[in-house]
């Protein structure tokens, strides 16, 4: 993309509104505009970042032999009934009315929508293991919408459903979600750490919450230090392979991990002194095991292989897609602006041009960005004309981890500059060398992705 012809509406004011980093910078750097109170615009550079993360996602969910489909926003009121939670979800529910009068609602989750699904079509074990996943908007009327899209009142989702036989195999789905999630976060840059949560009205020991550590978070939360040693990383994974999705979970979550919800100062004394922290921390995701609570309810059930019929077990487990982009940016930022990770950032590299006009320089500037595109990679070429310094605070504020500097002075030597928008380092290399070495940074980010 040549920035000249790019729609990026940066602000040089911060914004009175925003009262955390994220929301801040999100705003300046043009990736959203507010339409009223925890609605918003994703703005050109915004809806970049929020399908690179919507790809990573649908890509771990496949991984783990998860199926796509898409739900509609706006549901009827009767399936609600039918689960007792129409009455009960209260506020946060937005309710209307079509026009011949039916109760509506734009759905907040989608646990009795999937298990209509479900009921309508399957009636045999045989179709079990079942996992159903959406990415799909969300409407919960928050009290207090705020911090931009941490807590908005439409926001984007992943929620998936496991259907299965018994609380076993459900329980297998639980961990199969659980390692799915960790090599989804570690992709984009973050540690989510999983930490025991509250099961709610419905209960239970099998839900945990993913909690991004960061001082402006709305958790708190207590832990054990060792937990923030363990990394998922390039582990080769059988999602069919029951013991080994039982070891993940138990390597992830045996160490002390609560939020106030679910904390015990008792156990959290057993954790050695030293090893004792408490932080803030932004929930990113949530898995929940719940049985057969809708199932029953609703009439989904299976005939068994002896021929008895009986209601599935289901669990829930929810990705914050939008909420995501805030998070990674209260975890990776400094003062001049965002720091994407190379795995959600939105193009893969800035070329800034210091003298636009100049024959050279712009036709080394013009080969180097057909050159990167050639190679798989994403660039964002700044060929506008304006001060270098103009150009290096828009390249610092929207984060893009590599700048390729492009001046006559260096092109006398046939040098650019490659300098990391991380650790502000600089080189002066050749730009065939600057090629080749952004495709070696970036082979690991193109090697993680599941086709
Ligand atoms: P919270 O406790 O933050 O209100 P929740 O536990 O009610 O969230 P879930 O039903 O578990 O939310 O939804 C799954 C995920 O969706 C959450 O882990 C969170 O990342 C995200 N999410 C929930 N509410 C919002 C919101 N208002 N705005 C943005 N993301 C949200
Ligand atoms: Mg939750």
């Amino acid at each position: 993309m040549r920035l000249s012809r790019y729609f990026l509406p940066v602000l040089k004011e911060d914004p009175k509104e925003a009262q955390i980093v994220s929301h801040r910078l999100m705003l300046r750097a043009g990736m959203i505009k507010q339409q009223s109170a925890g609605i918003y615009s994703w703005l050109p550079l915004g809806y970049k970042v929020l399908n690179r993360i919507q790809q990573i996602v649908h890509e771990e969910q496949q991984r783990a032999g998860h199926i796509p489909l898409l739900m509609p926003t706006l549901q009827s009121a009767d399936l609600w009934r039918e689960s007792g939670r129409y009455d009960a979800y209260g506020d946060e529910m937005l309710r209307l009315q079509d026009r011949h009068k039916r109760d509506m609602l734009y759905g907040p989750t989608n646990e009795e929508m999937v298990t209509d699904i479900f009921r309508s079509y399957v009636s045999s074990y045989k179709s079990l293991p079942l996992t159903l996943y959406h990415i799909q908007w969300k409407f919960r009327d928050e009290m207090r919408p705020r911090f931009g899209v941490m807590r908005g009142r439409e926001f984007l989702m992943k929620d998936g459903y496991n259907f299965d036989l018994t609380k076993e195999d459900a329980l297998h789905a639980y961990n199969r979600h659980l390692v799915s999630y960790l090599r989804t976060y570690e992709r984009m840059g973050l540690q989510a750490i999983p930490m025991r949560a509250d099961g709610g009205p419905i209960g239970g020991d099998y839900t945990h919450e993913f909690l991004v550590l960061a001082d402006t978070g709305e958790s708190e939360v207590f832990y054990d230090s060792q937990i923030t040693d363990l990394k998922f990383g390039d582990r080769q994974i059988d999602y069919d392979d029951v013991a080994q999705g039982q070891a993940i979970l138990e390597e992830f979550t045996s160490r002390y991990a609560r939020t106030d919800e679910t904390h015990d100062e008792a156990l959290f004394a057993q954790v050695p002194e030293e090893r004792r922290r408490t932080a803030r921390g932004i929930e990113v995701g949530q898995i929940f095991y719940f049985g057969t609570k809708y199932s029953e309810a609703m009439g989904a059930t299976v005939v068994t292989e002896t021929g008895e019929r009986v209601p599935v077990h289901m669990g829930s487990h929810g990705i914050g897609v939008s909420r995501l982009l805030g998070a990674i940016i209260e975890a990776s930022h400094d003062d001049k602006g965002i720091i994407w990770p190379e795995g959600v950032t939105p193009f893969h590299v800035g070329i800034v041009n210091l003298k636009q006009g100049d024959g050279s320089t712009d036709s080394a500037c013009e080969a180097l960005y057909r050159e990167l595109k050639a190679a798989g990679l994403d660039p964002l070429y700044d060929d506008r004309d304006e001060r270098a310094g103009a150009k290096f605070a828009t390249m610092d504020l929207i984060g893009l981890p590599w700048r390729i500097t492009v001046g006559p002075r260096g092109l006398a030597e046939n040098k650019v500059e490659l300098t990391s928008r991380r650790t502000g380092e600089s080189e002066a290399i050749s730009p065939q060398e600057a090629i080749e070495r952004l495709k070696t940074i970036y082979q690991p980010v193109f090697a993680a992705a599941y086709h």
